[in-house]
C-alpha cells in the first residue's frame, strides 16, 4: 500500500500518539507528526545504537547488524543521523551514491544484501565537506529524515546515532515514541564505560527501553593460534550492564578482519566468514533478536 493510501483517521490503533492534535499544537505541527507516523507505522522495529563515546564501533556494530538481521530474512533499513561524522554510507560500500526524490518522499539506497540505508552523508557534496548544524536545525533535518524517507514496510529499523547524549540522539527519541529500546555499545576500558552509564541514563530519562548492552573490541583472538590476549581489557561492559541492571547482549573481539572490511563495504562478507568476530556477531544478533521479538 502507498503511504497516501495510509491515513490515521482510519486507522485503528487507539493508543497511536499521532491520532489526536496535543495542546497548543499548530496545523502544521499536527500534520506533520501524523506524516512522521504513517511512516514509522510500518516498521516493526525501532532500534537505536548509541554509545558515550566515539570510536568503540559503534557504526560497524549498526552495520553488521542490520547485514546479519537481512541474512536471517528480515526486512531492514538504515539511518543514520550521526550529522557530523556519518561513516554508514562507507560501511556499505554507498560512498557516492545517489539519492531519488519521488513526489515529497526519498527514496534510501539499496546494498546488494536488501538493506535500505539512507544518511547525511548522502547529501554531502564530498565526504570532507564540514557541516555545521544548529541546534533547532539538527532536529528539523532528522525530523524531515523519518517523514520524508520513503521506507516501505519493514521489519527492522536501526538508527545509528552520533556518539554521546547530544541533540540527535534526543530529537530521535522524542520523534520515535514507540522505539523498541537501545543498544548500547561500549568497549572495556573504564574511560568508556563511565561515559556508557551516561547513555544509560540518557535512555531512561527519555523513557528508550534499554534492549542491552554489546560491549566491542573485548579481548583479541589471534587468528594464527587462537590465543586470546585481553589488550584493552575485557569483561567491563558485561559487570557494567549487570551493575546497572540492563541486559548483556555479548562481546565482541578485536578482529583485524572488521577494519578493512568496513574501509571497503565488505561487511557481509566478513560476517559471512568464520572468525571470532563474525561468530560473535551472530550471537549477539540471535540474542537481540529473541529479545525483541520474544517481548
Ligand atoms: P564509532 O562509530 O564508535 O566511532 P566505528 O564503527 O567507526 O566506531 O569504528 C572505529 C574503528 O574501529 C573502525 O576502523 C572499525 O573498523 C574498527 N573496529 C570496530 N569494531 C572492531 C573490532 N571488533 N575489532 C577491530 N576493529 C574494530
Amino acid at each position: 500500500m502507498s503511504d497516501d493510501k495510509l491515513s490515521c483517521e482510519s486507522c485503528s490503533t487507539e493508543t497511536c500518539s499521532a491520532k489526536a492534535k496535543t495542546q497548543g499544537e499548530t496545523d502544521k505541527d499536527f500534520k506533520e507528526r501524523q506524516e512522521l507516523a504513517r511512516r514509522m507505522c510500518r516498521i516493526k522495529h525501532k532500534l537505536f545504537v548509541i554509545s558515550g563515546k566515539g570510536g568503540v564501533g559503534k557504526s560497524s556494530v549498526a552495520a553488521s547488524l542490520a547485514i546479519s538481521l537481512a541474512k536471517l530474512g528480515k526486512k531492514v533499513g538504515v539511518l543514520d543521523i550521526d550529522l557530523h561524522g556519518p561513516s554508514i554510507p562507507r560501511l556499505f560500500g554507498l560512498e557516492g551514491a545517489d539519492i531519488t526524490a519521488v513526489g515529497d518522499s526519498i527514496r534510501p539506497v539499496m546494498t546488494d544484501q536488501g538493506v535500505r540505508v539512507m544518511s547525511v552523508g548522502f547529501m554531502l557534496r564530498s565526504q570532507d565537506d564540514a557541516v555545521i548544524w544548529r541546534g533547532p536545525l539538527k532536529h528539523g533535518v532528522i525530523k524531515q529524515f523519518l517523514k520524508d524517507v520513503e521506507w516501505g514496510e519493514l521489519d527492522y529499523l536501526i538508527i545509528d546515532s552520533p556518539p554521546g547524549t547530544g541533540d540527535e540522539p534526543l530529537s530521535v527519541a522524542q520523534l520515535i515514541d514507540d522505539a523498541d529500546g537501545a543498544v548500547i555499545v561500549t568497549t572495556s576500558q573504564a574511560v568508556a564505560i563511565s561515559d556508557v552509564r551516561k547513555s544509560i541514563s540518557f535512555a531512561r530519562q527519555v523513557n528508550l527501553p534499554i534492549l542491552g548492552v554489546i560491549e566491542n573490541m573485548s579481548g583479541f583472538v589471534c587468528p594464527e593460534c587462537g590465543t586470546r590476549t585481553d589488550l584493552f581489557g575485557s569483561g567491563g561492559g558485561r559487570e557494567m550492564a549487570a551493575d546497572m541492571g540492563v541486559p548483556f547482549l555479548g562481546a565482541i573481539p578485536i578482529d583485524p578482519g572488521i577494519v578493512p572490511a568496513g574501509d571497503t563495504g565488505e561487511l557481509p562478507v566478513y560476517l559471512s566468514g568464520s572468525s571470532a568476530g563474525a561468530q560473535a556477531f551472530a550471537d549477539v544478533v540471535g540474542r537481540l533478536v529473541a529479545t525483541v521479538e520474544g517481548k
